[in-house]
């Protein structure tokens, strides 16, 4: 970030906008917005700011500029129009020590102004550092729509209220209430002006302590996708926003955990590479005690919590200790990977059954019947393959498949680093050394050829 956002107190500060004309007017109605002190420096006005003094929203300077005008301001505009002019006062405010912006020089500006959304008190600003005006327009754009146009005020009832809701609810109860106020009728009644049930409603929920949550919160078992943070869902992503701890496992993109909020606990019960996995009774304990503290609990993993994530033991855990629980899918890494591969999991006519399984089982003898797997119209994805690919291997070539069977490796799919392969069965493990991949990779076994693929790396 070459700039910060921040928020500017501005009440009863001074703004020193320099120039009279139509420049100095754009700011001018900006800050108008604000409860800042605004004064105009220029010999004239133009029509719509001598208004603004005569009606003494503004104050104007027109003696001969000095350092000392900008001394002690909050923020400095320069907009006189002329390049020449809006240099030479730029030095003077700089010489006051001011934070200055001037209009259409970025090179000169310590602060540059935002697109803005104004549900005041809600206030989106948008930035691009300059490198795209457009984009901060479309940005703003979606912003409008998502924010009804009425929601700063039911920000402010809230804003009224807090000192009522801080002395009759715990903090939790608070939270949960805000989340309820703006997430459930009372927002609903406010977008369609029915300001007055809105105020109701919450003020009842305070007295009462009642909007909607019974015992403790569900711990969501949230899918996380294949790694990519624009895979996992907008309800997981929801679950994100709203947690106070967030249990994470290996193989989960940092950038996904961005999605949280900044003051939620991050807990990775992953395995560090050498190391051992976390026991998993370890892992349902930390759960269940984080659940009973009252904390809104996410256990983030990674594809989808139903396939080969021990969501159910987590899930049982749960159960046992009477927390509730939910489940947010996620795109498994079979998914993933296909779609990597431009291919498809089934296909009418060609692929009509689908197996997901890892190649090992309990217990190191566990192998699955490839060959037994390995029918027509199968085709079967194999997770945390890599390893056994020698055991896949050898298990079809005495079935005497190994040249029958096709075999997509598809390596972290959807990253930056993904790698897509293709081999006959019987050059498994030849191929998997050749094209250096590790885990996380998906092989598909079938008997036929699926969609194209490139037996090069793609980036
Ligand atoms: N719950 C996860 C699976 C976890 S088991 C899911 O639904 O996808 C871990 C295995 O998933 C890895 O060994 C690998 O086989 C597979 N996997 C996870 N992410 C992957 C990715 N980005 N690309 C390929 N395989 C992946």
């Amino acid at each position: 970030m070459k700039t910060f956002p921040m928020f500017l107190t501005m009440a009863g500060r001074r703004v020193v906008i320099a120039g009279g004309g139509e420049q100095a007017a754009q700011k001018c109605r900006l800050i108008l917005k604000t409860e800042a002190q605004i004064t105009i420096l220029a010999s004239s006005l133009d029509p719509e700011l001598a208004d603004l003094h005569a009606a003494g929203k503004i104050g104007w300077d027109n003696t001969a500029i000095t350092a000392q005008h900008f001394a002690d301001t909050a923020l400095v505009f320069i907009a006189t129009g002329c390049p020449g002019i809006d240099s030479a006062l730029h030095a003077l405010a700089k010489d006051a020590g001011a934070t200055v912006n001037v209009v259409d020089r970025p090179d000169l500006c310590d602060a540059i102004t935002p697109s803005i959304v104004d549900r005041s008190p809600v206030v989106v600003a948008i930035g691009t550092e300059g490198t795209a005006p457009v984009l901060a327009r479309q940005i703003k754009t979606r912003m409008e729509e998502l924010l009804e146009p009425r929601l700063g005020d039911l920000a402010a009832v809230v804003g009224r209220l807090r000192d009522s809701a801080a002395m009759r609810l715990k903090p939790r109860q608070r939270r949960d209430l805000w989340r309820w106020v703006f997430n459930g009728p009372a927002r609903d009644a406010h977008k369609r002006g029915a300001e007055r049930e809105a105020a109701q409603l919450i003020k009842d929920a305070i007295a009462t302590a009642d909007f909607g949550q019974a015992g403790p919160a569900p711990v969501s078992l949230v899918g996380a996708g294949p790694g990519s943070k624009d895979l996992i869902t907008l309800r997981g992503v929801q679950r994100l926003q709203e947690a106070d701890i967030i249990f994470y496992d290996r193989l989960i993109d940092p950038e996904i955990l961005d999605l949280a909020r900044r003051d939620a606990e991050r807990v990775y019960v992953g395995k560090a590479p050498g190391a051992h996995s976390w026991p998993q009774d370890k892992i349902s304990g930390l759960l269940v005690a984080a659940a009973r503290q009252g904390q809104r609990v996410v256990r983030l993993k990674c594809g989808d919590p139903g396939v080969f994530a021990r969501g159910a033991e987590e899930a049982d855990a749960l159960t046992e200790a009477g927390i509730p629980f939910e489940i947010v899918p996620g795109v498994t890494a079979a998914s993933a990977a296909s779609a990597a591969m431009g291919g498809f999991l089934t296909e009418r006519g060609q692929c009509d059954t689908l197996v997901l399984t890892t190649g090992r089982g309990e217990h190191i003898d566990d192998t699955p019947d490839w060959p037994g797997l390995l029918t027509q119209g199968r085709r079967v994805a194999v997770y945390m393959g890599v390893g056994t690919a020698d055991r896949i291997e050898a298990a079809l070539t005495t079935a005497g498949l190994a040249h029958i069977v096709e075999v997509d490796i598809v390596a972290n799919a959807q990253m930056p680093s993904q790698k897509i392969a293709q081999c006959k069965a019987a050059d498994l493990t030849q191929t998997i050394n050749n094209h250096g991949i590790t885990n996380p990779a998906i092989l598909f076994l079938s008997h036929r050829k699926t969609a194209p693929v490139q037996l090069a790396h793609t980036a």
